[in-house]
């Protein structure tokens, strides 16, 4: 896992404990923590979405953003995907994350070969003895 992926997993974990609203001993020590984590640039521009009422980061789903279902542009997934670079939103400024789940979906076109060396299947011979007989 790379460091951007896991700066925005942060993210989206510090954003579940915040809007839990549980207020335990544990869940503001792990608040606490991951703020630490968390560059202040980047949780600056956070906290000022949820002043705003707001989620700070929000998946992206089927190229879709889950919090104004606005298109994210494609090279905007890709620089996600690879790890390149943090996204926000064009639309309504949200951080921008990936699940893994999205990735793992092209997997279906690689079937395993079963039949690494095929022979070719002959046809049984039956049709014409069967005819001669008739
Ligand atoms: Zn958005």
């Amino acid at each position: 896992m790379n460091a951007l992926n896991e700066l925005l997993q942060d993210l989206i974990k510090l954003q579940s404990l915040e809007f839990s609203e549980v207020e335990d001993k544990e869940t503001k020590a792990a608040m606490t923590e991951l703020r630490a984590k968390i560059p202040s640039q980047i949780l600056g521009h956070y906290d000022r979405l949820v002043a705003k009422g707001k989620k700070g980061i929000t998946t992206v789903r089927d190229q879709v953003c889950t919090g104004c279902h606005m298109r994210v542009p494609i090279g905007g997934i890709m620089a996600l995907k690879h790890g390149e670079d943090i996204q926000l939103c064009e639309n309504c400024g949200r951080y921008l994350y990936l699940p893994p789940a999205a990735e793992a979906e092209p997997a279906k076109a690689a079937e395993p070969t079963a039949h690494p060396n095929p022979k070719p299947a002959r046809k049984p011979r039956k049709s014409k003895k069967s005819l001669q007989t008739v």
